[in-house]
């Protein structure tokens, strides 16, 4: 068993006089193995994967080379439902920590269109990639240059189960939020109230229920460009099912 901390304190003095004060808090036991039979060590980790993560032709994550990016016009992409509140299940697996419980809010459940996608895809759950995981943080890269984290928020295509969704070539949508740990970084800000909420009610295995969640609160201000690529799940099986909408905070 070892512990990996990330203690991340923030302060900015507000032209000297209130000062706002925030403190990113993780701590978190990782087991060097994980309850699904891999992981991020070496002895579990991505080379360990097998399957479609070592033969398949188009895995996640990559390295975004800006200067080889097409530019392309697609219509804006929409978050709808995302200002809803509603109760999210925030869990500690061990490998990350992941809010679920969308699929409950019915016909609010949030969802994604438009920003090149052919359907409506529904929010099911997101969770956080940092550098407890893989020591780089972001799995993700912009030019050779990782991110301190990386959020990614699932969706799959309306309608569909999640095991239909994986074994479609456009079943899934991912946006991913490559987040840079500042101050004023009102995604990070968001995602801390959900930590703040497991730490309180500690680590006991189960999920931990946050009664009035507003998913919007964690995207970005601006998401008017984004990077638009056709790839797979970052964990195994690693399906070829996912189209990643990636943005970074400006
Ligand atoms: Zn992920």
């Amino acid at each position: 068993m070892k512990i990996l901390v990330l203690f991340v304190h923030l302060v900015s003095s507000n032209e000297g006089s209130n000062q706002t004060f925030l403190i990113l808090f993780i701590h978190t036991l990782f087991s060097d193995e994980s309850q699904f039979g891999w992981g991020y060590s070496q002895s579990d980790g991505p080379k360990t994967w097998g399957g479609k993560c070592i033969s398949g032709k188009q895995q996640s994550p990559i390295n975004i080379q800006q200067n080889n990016a097409n530019i392309a016009n697609y219509a804006k992409l929409n978050f709808i439902n995302f200002d809803t509140i509603g109760s999210v299940k925030i869990m500690n697996n061990g490998l990350t920590i992941m809010a679920s419980g969308m699929q409950e809010w019915n016909e609010n459940q949030p969802y994604i269109s438009g920003g090149g996608l052919k359907y409506n895809y529904q929010l099911v759950q997101f969770h956080i990639h940092w550098s407890q995981m893989n020591e780089n943080g972001s799995e993700h890269t912009i030019d050779g240059k990782h991110f301190p984290a990386e959020i990614h928020l699932l969706h799959i295509k309306e309608g569909q189960s999640m095991n239909e969704s994986l074994h479609q070539k456009d079943g899934i949508a991912v946006v991913s939020l490559l987040v840079n740990i500042r101050y004023n970084s009102s995604v990070l800000t968001a995602f801390d109230e959900v930590f703040k909420t497991l730490l309180l009610n500690s680590y006991k295995g189960g999920p931990t229920v946050v009664q009035q969640y507003r998913p919007s609160s964690i995207l970005p201000t601006n998401y008017d460009s984004f990077f638009y690529y056709e790839g797979s799940l970052t964990t195994p099986g690693c399906e070829e099912s996912v189209i990643w909408l990636i943005l970074t905070e400006p």
